[in-house]
């Protein structure tokens, strides 16, 4: 789960990581109140759950995937951000009349970047943050890092930009420093991070605080990333996280009621928000348009990979799970009935503990309930198949049967193309 930024930066406050004044609004009076406060020069800043804001533009609904179009195919497009024309997600502005302007002009938008994907990302709150006067822009990172299982602390003099861009074109510019997840942050690493940003006295040891409390925050709530690009020294000597994103792991979340409420349904994939509504678990969209209904984790990633070798793509991970509802079975189908890129469904269950004729149950009501408008290949083995086998042929339901997964795979595929 994803926050917005001005979230993690509340919760990096509340550890102790530094970070501009400033608060969210939702209107741009608002943003004329709290500019206010701060003594009016301020930046104004879209609140979406997706980077490249900056160098972003803000159009209406209808004008997302022309603008995506530009800013993908030209990357001179992207120029012109917050130093320039005021044309970006994040915006300076010099008195809380223009705050209030800048907010009118960002809010109620559609903010599209490199990273929003075409349909862009529409704004409905802006941070509003005093300016800080910036001398160095670094970049900061704790993510987990599964090849190793710890965490691991990422950090670059190449702030301010996409990081795969520095990673790419000079990877030396990275330093990576795993931490032992059972001894924890210990001070040499934060003092390791200094010596190689070029920082020294108070800026060392400021960012060997800063350092410790981004660890202990992403810890503490599970994070799987904590970023702050950049991380700024200002002119005054300060260090502070002028950017913010944080993201906690969903398997995680049962544990923190609170960061839980941070959610932002809206900044969700639909069909993922439906999943979990209807309890359909461990649901994940993919780019395909063949739907998959399996039963088990290792199964389900079998599945997509044959798939992908008969020359089709997944339009989404699905483990059912063991089921004993064929309802179960219909919310499934429901959900990825909703998914328009989807032009044929494979249900490939192995029937353990989970029950052929309970599968084929919720097929057959899914059709009743639903009206499956796609082509259903089914491949069941196990678990009182004959049972299942008897309800599809007494409901005379019209699938597409196949004996082994290669086979299901391509008549999948076949059917999808024929669509
Ligand atoms: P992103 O584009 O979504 O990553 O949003 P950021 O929060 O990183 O802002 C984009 C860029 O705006 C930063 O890399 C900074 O260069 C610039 N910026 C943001 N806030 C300030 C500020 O207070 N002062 C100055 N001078 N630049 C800022
Ligand atoms: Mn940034």
């Amino acid at each position: 789960m994803k926050v917005h930024e001005y979230q993690a930066k509340a919760l990096f406050a509340k550890y102790g990581v530094e970070v501009p004044g400033g608060r969210v609004a939702g209107t741009p009076a608002e943003a004329r109140a709290i500019a206010e406060e701060l003594g009016g020069k301020v930046v104004v800043k879209a609140q979406i759950h997706a980077g490249g804001r900056g160098k972003g533009r803000l159009v209406s609904e209808s004008e997302t995937a022309a603008m995506y179009e530009r800013l993908t195919t030209d990357p001179a497009n992207n120029e012109g951000q917050v130093r320039g024309d005021r044309v970006g997600g994040v915006r300076l502005a010099s008195t809380a009349e223009e705050a209030e302007q800048e907010a009118a002009n960002i809010l109620g938008k559609h903010l599209v970047s490199i990273q929003t994907g075409p349909e862009g990302k529409l704004v409905k709150n802006v941070l509003v943050e005093e300016q800080s006067a910036v001398a160095r822009e670094l970049y900061l990172a704790i993510i987990i890092d599964g090849a190793q299982a710890a965490p691991l602390i990422m950090a670059s003099t190449e702030g301010g930009q996409e990081i795969e861009v520095v990673a790419a074109n000079d990877p030396d510019a990275i330093v990576r420093i795993p931490v032992n997840a059972a001894s924890g942050y210990e001070p040499y690493v934060g003092r390791t991070l200094a010596a190689r940003l070029g920082l020294v006295g108070d800026q060392a040891a400021a960012l060997n605080k800063l350092v410790g409390s981004l660890y202990q925050a992403a810890v503490e709530s599970d994070a799987s990333l904590a970023e702050i690009n950049p991380l700024v020294v200002t002119e005054e000597g300060r260090v502070l996280a002028l950017d913010a994103k944080f993201t906690i792991d969903d398997n995680a979340l049962y544990r923190h009621q609170d960061l839980s409420e941070l959610r932002d349904k809206d900044e969700e994939d639909r069909l993922e928000v439906l999943a979990d509504e209807l309890g359909v678990a461990n649901f994940i969209k993919l780019e395909g348009n063949i739907g998959c209904i399996v039963n088990g984790a290792g199964l389900a990633m079998a599945t997509m990979d044959t798939i992908k070798f008969a020359g089709g793509e997944p339009a989404n991970f699905l483990d059912i799970g063991t089921v004993n509802d064929p309802a179960r079975v219909v919310n499934a189908i429901r959900v990825i009935s909703e998914d328009p890129s989807v032009k044929a469904i494979l249900v490939n269950i192995f029937g353990g503990m989970a029950r052929v004729d309970i599968i084929a149950q919720g097929v057959i009501d899914a059709e009743k309930e639903l009206g499956l408008d796609v082509p259903v290949v089914m491949r069941l083995v196990g678990t009182n198949l004959a049972e299942g086998e008897a309800l599809l042929a007494e409901a005379g339901l019209d699938v597409i049967r196949a004996e082994s997964l290669g086979e299901a795979a391509e008549k999948a595929v076949a059917a999808a193309g024929a669509a």
